[in-house]
């Protein structure tokens, strides 16, 4: 039996991921620092950095979202971006090692028409740099999903966020499977999938434990599972929730990436508020991609970001290197 055959599996039972995941901490941590190193250059991070083209004014009601327009969160609407403005911010982050460049809407959905095009066009010039582009627009016709394919974009992220139980309490504007149908979406076309979660939204652990078990019975997994820590934005339903303990947030990427061996690992927001030591355990414990930024902030300036040179420090200080764009190489598992 090959590494392959043995550690790609997409018939996941709650009962074994708990297993995994109830592990004692230290023990998961190496099991996912090994699997890790069969898979993945273990010195290899990938960079990304997140655009957010249009902000605010979403008229979805994610209960963590400083872009909802359900709450009064104090974020200013932007409308859509110049796609010169976007360029530009690709060239800087390219020069600072950034690979992939994801654009990020304030949309329930994509509609076609003068906006969508003005995106593909973004598409289009960044993905011409030599960067990969993942874009989220929210949910997606099979027809937009080709556009967007034919425009060269490389991921779409569409996040599950939480267990499908627990769903109804985060988001009631949407349901799971309208999530999971755009996903099926994007899986008929070369674009590949970024697909993960939040934690600190009042879930339990049966809950993380149920959306690594959906993550990872996704076949093929998405080449790209983001775990994001809650960003308690005032004026938002979450505003007061718990912050997540460290051990719990090392518990959930240590299981996702016994779970998910190929996919890039990203540990996306909240990753600002951990330390060096902190980050270099959640990069033992399976990381490889992280976001980081020029303008100190990820979506809105509600959710802070590392700097491009905080980040190039922390590479070195901990021997990593940033990885140059997949573009026409892809992986899934
Ligand atoms: N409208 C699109 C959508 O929801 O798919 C794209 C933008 S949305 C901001 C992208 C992801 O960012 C969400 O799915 C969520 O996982 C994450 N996110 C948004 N607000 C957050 C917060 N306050 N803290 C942590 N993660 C957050
Ligand atoms: Fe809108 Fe996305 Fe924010 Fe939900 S997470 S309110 S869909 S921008």
């Amino acid at each position: 039996m090959t590494t392959t055959e043995r550690d790609c599996r997409y018939d996941w039972q709650v009962a074994e991921v708990q297993a995994i995941y109830e592990q004692p901490l230290l023990e998961l941590i190496v099991q996912a620092a090994n699997v890790h190193r069969r898979y993945h250059p273990p010195r290899d991070v990938q960079v990304c950095k997140l655009v957010s083209v249009k902000t605010g004014g979403c008229p979805e009601d994610c209960a963590y979202c400083a872009q909802s327009a359900h709450y009064q969160t104090g974020i200013t609407p932007q409308p859509l971006m110049d796609v010169e403005e976007v360029v530009a911010i690709a060239q800087r982050a390219k020069a600072q090692g950034v690979s992939r460049l994801c654009l990020g809407a304030a949309w329930r959905e994509v509609r076609p028409g003068r906006q969508f095009d003005q995106v593909l066009e973004m598409i289009r010039r960044v993905t011409d740099l030599g960067l990969e582009v993942c874009c989220t627009l929210g949910m997606l016709t099979p027809e937009q999903a080709q556009r967007l394919s034919e425009a060269g974009l490389y991921a779409y992220n569409h996040n599950l966020d939480t267990s499908r139980r627990y769903y109804p309490q985060v988001i009631t504007t949407r349901t799971y499977d309208d999530r999971l149908n755009t996903i099926a979406h994007i899986r008929q076309t070369p674009i590949t999938v970024c697909c993960g979660g939040i934690l600190g939204l009042g879930e339990t652990h049966q809950d993380r434990i149920e959306l690594l078990t959906t993550l990872a019975c996704l076949q093929p997994h998405p080449e790209s599972v983001p775990i994001n820590i809650l960003s308690r934005v005032p004026g938002t339903p979450m505003a007061n929730q718990e912050p997540v303990p460290l051990w719990d947030v090392l518990r959930v990427l240590a299981t996702a990436r016994i779970l998910m061996p190929k996919s890039d690992l990203r540990l996306a927001a909240g990753r600002a508020h951990l330390s060096p030591a902190e980050q270099a355990l959640c990069f033992l414990a399976g990381v490889n991609s992280i976001f980081s930024s020029d303008d100190g902030q990820m979506l809105t300036r509600t959710t802070p970001c590392p700097s491009y040179q905080q980040d190039q420090a922390l590479l070195a200080q901990l021997g990593l290197v940033a990885r140059a764009p997949r573009v026409g190489n892809k992986t899934t598992c």
